[in-house]
């Protein structure tokens, strides 16, 4: 895809994006966005935002890219979030197993086999490092964390790692969200920032990079009531890809609405559904060319080790298919785990409609029959006791009803209490609410593959003035710039007056770049490659010293997509700009 691909090379030749640290031989999976791709960058961030957070009426962080140990620990990280890396015995090079089998035969789901069995698959195909060609058959396969680890201070007491997804750092903050949320769910959490994998084999320019940016929303659900405006997103269309279709061999994409999707059970959980929706309109927006977009259902060994359904986003770029963004439903798990490795209640106290009347069981052991010559440690056992009735308050009844003794066991020993040394009794307490775990559903975003695809499918060779011209169609809304204004040429008062015009229109809000080099329609060239919407050019009639003394006030607006130009009044130039950006 890098090499000799016109849109990585206008890319670099535009500044949009170039490997980092070129000066020193730059470093796999690592870009910096230059002037023009920080803008677009910052523009689909914007309209993101716009969508996800400030019209869903969502909450937005922004939490550190470095956190400790237990974090990872407890959101299953540190143990499972690896890859298979495979190293060439002749060049030393390593390479993902996974991509190895998939690039070379025509198994798709590589990814989700367990290693033994890719191993077998390296074998028997014969597979060979893509670096040298050397032979691959043999090489054990290993799991390869990808997370950078780092040091939080001096000393390696403190191990810390940079974040792989910015979602956990919304989960950690749940206790503290639920208060500035009034307690009520559903509600909604955003966040974009960046992420960091140790990727084993970054490749295809922006798509597999070692940091990159995340859009993530959290939505807090309370499973058994929330429910989406689903009617607000069941109109909009999409190809779909589910599972069924995957699996069947002439299976195809099926082009449908929301609405039917989910009354078909295609997509069975109604907020998958509505995001999907939103998420479809988003990418439409931005520039995504639809003929080449779809959501595809996760195959069952795909799914990620916490979601429950989760369906893709997808690209087609450059003849593959690439994941643009997951939406899994993820239950209660990243919560229920953060609550097991921490101190905090990582829960919502739901109130009942009504308050109601609920049983209790209650122990009030003996504590001097529990003394010394019992034998035991007291304390131990009477808090074993109390576990119990919360537990398996039946326990007390039966012992009652039976041989009139309770059982408990204190580090592998057994007690037998005699029931009337307990203290056992049944309350009746009103209750007017409980704590739950609320359930997690996350549309979750790649903005640099966002971008990259953008780049793709908005890029065009065409021919004006019998040369080619290469335009990338952007949706003004993202565009870098937003208008390009020119004097004819650098004399005769035409500069100052163009001048005054960038100021004007930058007053208004609008991101203008100035240019006065060279002939005009290079410069209209120069501004259709970094997808500038707009070209505004000053010339003599707009001094009121051309052929038509009517035009004194006006400038030419040339439209980038169909070359056309007309003549616009400098008055009304900032609304009529603005009206058209925001069409
Ligand atoms: P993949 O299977 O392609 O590695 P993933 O399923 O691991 O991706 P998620 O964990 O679901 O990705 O991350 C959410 C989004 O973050 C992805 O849809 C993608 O847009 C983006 N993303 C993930 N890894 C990378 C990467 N290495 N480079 C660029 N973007 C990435």
């Amino acid at each position: 895809m890098s090499e000799g691909n016109p849109v990585v090379e206008l890319a670099k030749r535009r500044g949009f994006f170039l490997q980092s640290a070129g000066a020193y031989g730059g470093v796999s999976g690592f870009y910096t966005f230059g002037p023009e791709g920080a803008a677009l960058k910052q523009n689909i961030e914007d309209t993101w935002r716009e969508r996800f957070t400030i019209q869903e009426g969502n909450m937005e962080v922004d939490a550190p890219t470095v956190m400790p140990e237990p974090v990872f620990e407890a959101s299953g990280h540190l143990d499972g979030f690896d890859d298979m890396l495979v190293e060439c015995p002749e060049c030393g090079d390593s390479h993902r197993a996974d991509h190895v089998v998939e690039d070379n035969t025509d198994i798709e789901d590589a990814e989700s086999m367990a290693i033994e069995r890719v191993e077998e698959i390296v074998a028997e195909y014969e597979l060979t490092c893509p670096t040298c060609g050397a032979g691959l058959a043999g090489q054990a396969i290993q799991q390869f964390n990808l997370m950078f680890e780092t040091n939080i201070g001096p000393g390696s007491s403190s191990p810390g790692y940079l974040r792989p997804e910015t979602a956990q750092g919304i989960f950690v903050e749940f206790p503290q969200l639920a208060e500035y949320a009034r307690n009520q769910l559903p509600f909604g959490v955003t966040q974009i920032g960046r992420a960091y994998r140790n990727e084993i084999s970054p490749r295809k320019s922006l798509l597999r990079v070692r940091e990159f940016t995340q859009a993530e929303l959290e939505l807090f659900i309370d499973p058994e009531e929330d429910e989406p405006d689903l009617e607000s997103v069941e109109d909009v269309t999409a190809p779909f890809y589910p599972v069924s279709e995957q699996e069947a061999e002439d299976g195809e994409l099926i082009e449908t609405t929301v609405g039917e999707v989910f009354e078909d059970g295609i997509v069975d959980d109604p907020w998958i559904a509505y995001y999907l929706g939103i998420a479809k309109r988003w990418y439409e927006s931005i520039g995504v060319d639809m003929d080449r977009f779809r959501f595809r259902q996760h195959l069952p060994g795909e799914l990620a080790h916490y979601a429950a359904d989760c369906w893709d986003a997808e690209a087609e770029v450059d003849g593959d298919w690439i994941e643009l963004a997951g939406f899994a439903y993820r239950g209660d798990y990243d919560l229920s785990k953060h609550a097991a490795h921490s101190d905090e209640e990582f829960t919502i106290f739901k109130q009942y409609d009504e308050p109601i009347t609920v049983e209790r069981p209650t122990v009030d052991p003996d504590m001097s029959y529990l003394g010394p010559e019992f034998g035991g440690d007291a304390a131990a056992v009477a808090d074993a006791l109390d576990s119990l009735a919360e537990r398996d308050p039946d326990a007390f009844r039966d012992a009652q009803a039976d041989d009139g003794v309770v059982r408990v066991e204190v580090e592998g020993q057994e007690y037998t209490v005699p029931i009337e040394k307990v203290g056992f009794e049944i309350e009746e307490v009103t209750e007017s609410g409980e704590h739950i775990t609320p359930h997690v559903v996350e549309p979750s975003l790649g903005i640099d593959r966002a971008l990259y695809t953008v780049l793709d499918h908005s890029y065009r060779e065409d021919e004006v003035d019998g040369e080619t011209r290469r335009v990338l169609e952007l949706p003004p809304e993202v565009a870098p710039r937003t208008v390009g204004v020119f004097p004819l040429m650098d004399r005769d008062g035409l500069a100052e007056r163009a001048r005054e015009i960038v100021d004007r229109l930058r007053d208004a809000g609008l991101a203008v770049t100035y240019d006065d080099s060279g002939a005009i329609g290079r410069r209209y060239r120069r501004q259709d490659e970094v997808g500038t919407p707009f070209c505004v050019t000053v010339d003599y009639e707009t001094l009121g010293e051309g052929d038509d003394p009517s035009l004194e006030g006006t400038v030419t607006v040339r439209e980038r997509d169909t070359t056309e130009q007309r003549r616009v009044a400098i008055s009304g130039l900032s609304e009529t700009l603005t009206a058209l950006r925001d069409g």
